[in-house]
């Protein structure tokens, strides 16, 4: 058993910038040297190291989701502790490494009981992706942008009921989204910014002016940019315009090309640039699972190719997207670079997540976790501290 592991010869995707042919080494789950490789050029891999020959590879860091209900058939409230060890496993598979259990519209007791679930699974960790903390997605928001989010579950801002939740989260709950125009909401907003959370606009009907006055009190995020949310109208700017031009709003945007038409991703990616996005799945329970019927909340959903609506078959219900492609759509939308995707898909997350000074980016000391995708996005192999966590079963074939 060796604790030194050497990833040889793939395009390594840093914040700096993309090293064509590299060389990374890991040592004790960290990262000690990122350069070139090749003869002459770059160091050698310590004797006794793994070595990973990712030639004609490109080597991220680990993705981190943070709006994600659940993958591979388990869903984050309802499957309990075991449920949630399970899904930290599952999204191992596409290239996903951290992520923020995220909770829908319930009732008080439910949402206390799902955090609760989560800081057991966080703490009793047995392997799979770090479950970095919990989003809090309501139950403060508006009905009338409900999405698929159950109606008996929704309600105004409840300050005392935020406080236990928070305290259930003990200090881990990283965001929580919420409509600003509710009595109440900007109150909200700055209670969240008072325990260190980062409130996120969403769910909401909100006009211009509302926006700006939630961005005043503290707003700094806004929930799946473009969905269940007041709009784009030339003459009656809505939340999502104020998102586009603030610059103060991190936008989510859930790039599966089915909530968001990949000119409005374009659009969004021209307004905000890469500091201003940040790729999430918004993935339920059957996000990797295939085709068929399962449940979120109360609501069955349907699930067809990348299709996840109720049973109307209209209404979009979570998504089955996974991180790998949602970067891989990133980049065929807009023509974004890599540097760019992996600061909307691992840096920006981090940060929120209060993780960025060990998670986040492929830099010297940094974690070791790592997503070493196909030149088609799919994932070869998941790292996790040094560690591989996961590789596809083809490409374990060839070797
Ligand atoms: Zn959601």
């Amino acid at each position: 058993m060796t604790d030194r592991m050497a990833i040889v010869g793939a395009a390594v995707v840093t914040p700096l910038g993309v090293i064509e042919e590299g060389i990374v080494l890991c040592e004790d789950g960290r990262i000690s040297h990122i350069g070139p490789a090749g003869e002459g050029r770059g160091i050698d891999p310590e004797p006794g190291s793994v070595i990973i020959n990712a030639a004609g590879k490109i080597l991220m860091p680990g993705f981190i989701d943070t709006h994600f209900h659940g993958s591979g058939g388990d869903d984050v409230m309802a499957d309990g502790v075991e449920g949630l060890e399970r899904i930290a496993r599952s999204v191992l598979r596409f290239g996903t490494t951290g992520f923020l259990a995220t909770t829908i519209a319930a009732r008080h007791d439910e949402l206390l009981r799902s955090v609760e679930h989560t800081i057991t699974a966080r703490r009793e960790a047995k392997g799979g992706a770090a479950i970095l903390g919990v989003h809090l997605e309501g139950p403060f928001m508006n009905v009338s942008f409900k999405g698929a989010q159950p109606e008996w579950g929704i309600r105004d801002p409840n300050l005392d009921e935020c406080r236990e939740l928070l305290l259930a989260g003990e200090g881990l709950v990283r965001i929580m989204t919420l409509a600003p125009e509710l009595p109440g909401g900007l109150d909200l907003i700055r209670l969240l910014v008072e325990a260190g959370v980062a409130p996120s606009l969403g769910h909401s009907t909100a006009d211009y002016d509302t926006a700006l006055a939630a961005i005043e009190a503290g707003a700094t995020r806004a929930t799946h940019l473009y969905n269940a949310m007041s709009g784009v109208h030339h003459r009656k700017p809505g939340l999502a315009s104020a998102c586009l031009c603030e610059p103060g709003i991190q936008a989510e945007i859930i790039c599966d090309g089915v909530h968001v038409n990949p000119h409005m991703i374009d659009l969004a990616w021209k307004a905000k640039g890469p500091r201003g996005l940040t790729l999430v799945t918004d993935a339920t329970a059957a996000q990797g699972h295939g085709d068929g019927i399962y449940t979120l909340g109360d609501f069955e959903i349907h699930v067809r190719g990348p299709l996840c609506t109720l049973g109307d078959g209209v209404t979009i219900a979570g998504s089955v997207l996974t991180m790998n492609r949602a970067i891989g759509n990133a980049i065929g939308f807009t023509g974004m670079s890599l540097v760019d995707a992996a600061e909307m898909a691992s840096s920006g997350p981090a940060r929120v997540c209060g993780v960025a000074d060990q998670k986040g980016s492929i830099e010297m000391g940094k974690d070791a976790d790592f997503a070493l995708l196909n030149p088609d996005f799919s994932v070869d192999r998941t790292i996790i501290g040094g560690v591989v966590a996961y590789q596809d079963v083809t490409s374990r074939a060839i070797q």
